[in-house]
């Protein structure tokens, strides 16, 4: 996961591949809950990793739920509707999936059973409406105490009467969100025992399809609800969860609508396939497909997948009324952008109490894209640009936000034509609540023209600092990182271990084509062999500057090299990143030390790794090592002609960081940030 400040887009140019889609939020949160509250455990299958289920799983620990990973499931044993503990606070974070229904059956336990609970989140979590739900557990004799303002959580559960209020219906507000009545759906079986319960919906219900998925888990669960209409719902008297022991959570089908949408804008020669979700989807969100098939994507789908290419484009603007599709329409505001005309969307009210409130959120960053756009209480107008702006987005800690606005960076291929423009996503780690690897899933399929992935170059000689800079440059980019000296050190590790020698330049050019090395987060392995440390081991980098003399070696690491060149984009650090192998790069700086300087910081690092060293002989060592790279006939290490003068004898590495990333920013077009 992304969690820089920002992540810059660059402009993209079409898609392809195979996307696995992350479980689906609402199913896996539901089912986690029911799993929870059942007798026995539940095996569960594929559920989400992010942090609206990492809230619920810690809130069930806290209650006393056994939960166990294994392999790729996880063991809930649950409650068997008895408390386990009776006082315990909990934090839900932003995930109302959480909040609403933990309300509604830590209430009603607490109310039968003596139990008092706190439920709490983030501050947004504290300004998103609770209160017809409270009311509607009022009504059945359970004590809630608001802890801040009234309508609102935190809340306090408290002990009640041991016998519930069920004789008459359970009346609950369903037009404000559909999580009230999921909450109450889910947590009243807890209280049939002695008597069916009766839930009655008052106004029109919004988001109908997420109730489905409510009735049925519910289902799988062993209870049944008997429906009439979207009006009165029925728990039959008896009622108690049963494991199902095994369960499978399908793909989110909202997270689908983003790949759905990049398919219908950018896949022009072969399908975007998303695995996960399909044909037989219980999702609500599923019917995204429909929308957007009318905005003109091609979509094809069976049990568990979809296939979606381009079909016309530019896209076709629609008029939509989106109740039915309240989270996924949101990537629909981002598809207009590609159409032609003004796409609006009807009935979408319940964005304005999400994670954010959503209409303003899309109406104000879709405007920092140049797209006219027209809110109202319920609805979204949106006219694309006719001139697209380079815009820093807003996330407002809204996962949705920043996955659909990443489809903005598609803008090279819209229409009117117009020069393509990079996108800045602002704090991009709040996919983390439905889609932690959000960024990376999209990057790993998208390309672009090479000239559009910006590449920021920095050379230097023998311990300036360069590897620590650019390896914090690209941390806090999102960037890619190539330590070019590793490639050449590797080289000569490889020529060490068969015996080749430093002057047989064939033998070692054919070493270095042939080098087996991959390079993890932290690691670099060599011959499937984690050689991290050896490979910064002094008679390791003597050798790979000798090595790294001949040209014919220099020729063969060329492609590995250019092979780190990638979207979002790439730091490069070594002798001729700037000059030689990425000449065209955007920035470029050259680092130097005195050698007084960076003699003594090589012999500080020696030392903090326990082994001895001399400091005149070091210096004399990276002397001789700069004139051996600066004087020999193939990529002498020498400043590019246009690179930044960086001479950080007397910076810190924060402040030479610092430095760096304040020059790049200069050179960006963003404004805000
Ligand atoms: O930067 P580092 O000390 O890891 O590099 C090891 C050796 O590899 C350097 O002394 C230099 O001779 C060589 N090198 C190079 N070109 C690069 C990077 C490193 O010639 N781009």
């Amino acid at each position: 996961m992304f969690t820089t400040r920002f992540l810059d887009l660059p402009p993209l140019l079409s898609a392809a591949g195979t996307v696995h889609l992350p479980g689906s939020k609402s199913i896996s949160n539901r089912v986690l809950l029911l799993a929870g509250l059942s007798a026995g455990t539940t095996v569960i299958h594929d559920l989400l990793a992010s942090d609206d289920t990492r809230v619920m799983l810690d809130a069930l620990r806290g209650l006393g739920c056994d939960v166990q990973p294994r392999g790729e499931t996880l063991h809930v044993t649950g409650l068997g509707g008895r408390l386990k503990t009776h006082d315990a606070k909990l934090f839900l974070g932003n995930a109302g999936t959480a909040m609403r229904p933990l309300t509604a059956a830590l209430a009603v336990l607490a109310a039968t059973q003596s139990g008092r609970f706190d439920l709490s989140g983030v501050p947004r979590m504290h300004e998103r409406p609770i209160g017809d739900l409270v009311e509607a557990l009022r009504q059945l004799g359970c004590g809630i105490d608001y802890l801040g303002n009234d309508g609102f959580p935190p809340l306090r559960l408290l002990p009640g009467t041991a016998r519930l209020n069920t004789d008459k219906a359970i009346r609950v507000r369903g037009d404000v969100s559909s999580q009230f009545l999921t909450a109450l759906l889910l947590a009243l079986p807890l209280a049939a025992e002695q008597q069916a319960i009766t839930i009655e919906v008052e106004g029109e219900l919004i988001s109908k399809p997420y109730v489905e998925i409510t009735l049925n888990l519910l289902a799988r669960f062993g209870i049944e609800v008997v429906r009439e209409g979207w009006q009165r719902f029925t728990i039959a008297r008896g009622s108690a969860y049963r494991s199902p022991g095994d369960i499978h959570v399908e793909g989110d089908a909202s997270s689908a609508s983003y790949f759905i949408a990049l398919g219908a804008i950018a896949a022009t020669e072969t399908p975007i396939r998303i695995v996960g979700v399909g044909s037989d989807s219980i999702q609500g969100d599923i019917r995204f497909v429909e929308a957007a098939r009318a905005m003109g994507a091609q979509v094809s789908s069976g049990p568990g997948w979809l296939e979606v290419q381009r079909g016309k484009f530019p896209l076709k603007a629609i008029t939509l009324d989106c109740n039915h599709i309240p989270d996924a329409a949101m990537t629909l505001a981002v598809m207009a952008l590609y159409a032609i005309g003004t796409t609006r969307l009807d009935n979408i009210a319940s964005w304005r109490v999400k994670e954010t409130d959503r209409i303003a959120a899309m109406a104000a960053e879709l405007r920092k894209l140049g797209a006219t756009v027209v809110e109202g209480a319920d609805f979204i107008e949106v006219t694309p640009p006719t001139q697209w702006r380079p815009a820093a987005i807003d996330t407002y800690d809204d996962h949705r936000i920043a996955m659909c606005f990443s489809l903005a960076a598609f803008n090279g291929l819209a229409a009117p034509a117009n020069a393509a423009v990079p996108v800045r996503i602002l704090d991009p780690q709040c996919v983390g609540k439905t889609f932690p690897d959000y960024f990376e899933t999209l990057f790993a399929r998208v390309s672009t023209t090479p000239q559009d992935i910006p590449i920021i170059t920095v050379d230097g000689p023998t311990a300036s600092g360069k590897g620590t800079l650019a390896s914090a440059v690209a941390k806090s980019l999102g960037y890619h990182f190539l330590d070019s000296g590793a490639v050449y050190r590797a080289t000569a590790l490889a020529a060490m271990r068969a015996s080749v020698r430093a002057d047989d330049e064939q033998r070692l050019a054919q070493l270095a084509a042939n080098l087996d090395l991959h390079f993890d987060a932290d690691t670099i392995c060599l011959g499937g062999q984690d050689v991290t440390e050896t490979l910064r081991l002094e008679e390791v980098g003597a050798l790979a500057s000798k090595v790294s003399a001949w040209p014919l070696v220099r020729a063969a690491l060329r492609t590995l090299q250019v092979s780190f060149h990638r979207v979002p984009g790439l730091v490069a650090d070594g002798r001729d990143m700037g000059t030689v192998i990425f000449p065209g790069a955007q920035f470029k700086v050259f680092l130097t030390a005195s050698a007084a300087t960076r003699a003594e910081r090589r012999y500080r690092q020696l030392i903090s790794k326990g082994i001895s060293a001399n400091i005149d002989s070091l210096r004399a060592e990276l002397e001789a090592r700069d004139a051996r790279d600066q004087t020999r006939s193939v990529s002498p290490l020498k400043p590019a002609v246009d690179a930044m003068l960086l001479d950080n004898s007397a910076l810190s590495v924060e402040a030479s960081v610092e430095a760096v990333l304040k020059a790049w920013e200069q050179r960006r077009p963003f404004k805000e940030t």
